[in-house]
C-alpha cells in the first residue's frame, strides 16, 4: 500500500469546504547524520511509519525495516504505539430532530429553517381549522393582529 496523507479531507458538498474525514495514524522520524562535533555529515532522511509499514523520504515502502530503519525509531514505535484521534466527526453526522432525515451537519441549520418556514406558511391554514369551543362562543372573535400581513 502506498504512503497516504495522514489527514484525509473530503469536500463537503453543502459548503464546498474541506472537511477532515479520516486520520491515518502516522509517525514521522527525521534522521540527520552528524559528525562527532555535531555537524551534518549527510542529507537528512525522513522515515514514516503508517499502518504497520515503514516509508522512506520519497514515500516508498521500506521492505526491510530491520536493515534500513534506524533501530531507535523502530524501538519507539514498539514502545509507544500509534493512536489517532479525530478532531471532528465524519462529514455526514446531522440528523433532523423533526423529520429524522440525515445530512451534513453544515446543512442542518438550513434544513431547520426550511421546517420553520413551512410551519409559518401553514400557520394560517392551521388556524382556520380550529373551531371555537362552546365556551368560546360567548366571546366575540376579533381578527388577530398579524405582523406578517401587510395592512390593506
Ligand atoms: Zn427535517
Amino acid at each position: 500500500m502506498p504512503y497516504q496523507e495522514p489527514h484525509q479531507y473530503e469536500i463537503d458538498r453543502a459548503t464546498s469546504k474541506n472537511e477532515l474525514v479520516k486520520v491515518i495514524p502516522t509517525r514521522h522520524f527525521l534522521s540527520v547524520p552528524l559528525s562527532a562535533d555535531g555537524h551534518w555529515t549527510g542529507s537528512p532522511a525522513l522515515y514514516r511509519y503508517q499502518l504497520g509499514v515503514w516509508y522512506d523520504t520519497g514515500g516508498n515502502e521500506i521492505t526491510d525495516p530491520e536493515r534500513d530503519v534506524p533501530e531507535r525509531f523502530r524501538k519507539e514505535i514498539a514502545e509507544i504505539p500509534l493512536e489517532a484521534n479525530l478532531g471532528t466527526g465524519p462529514a455526514v453526522t446531522g440528523k433532523c430532530k423533526i423529520c429524522g432525515e440525515e445530512m451534513n451537519d453544515s446543512a442542518l441549520n438550513e434544513h431547520y429553517l426550511k421546517h420553520y418556514h413551512d410551519t409559518v406558511a401553514r400557520a394560517g391554514e392551521l388556524g382556520e381549522k380550529l373551531e371555537p369551543t362552546t365556551l368560546d362562543k360567548s366571546v366575540e372573535l376579533k381578527p388577530k393582529h398579524d405582523a406578517n400581513r401587510v395592512k390593506s
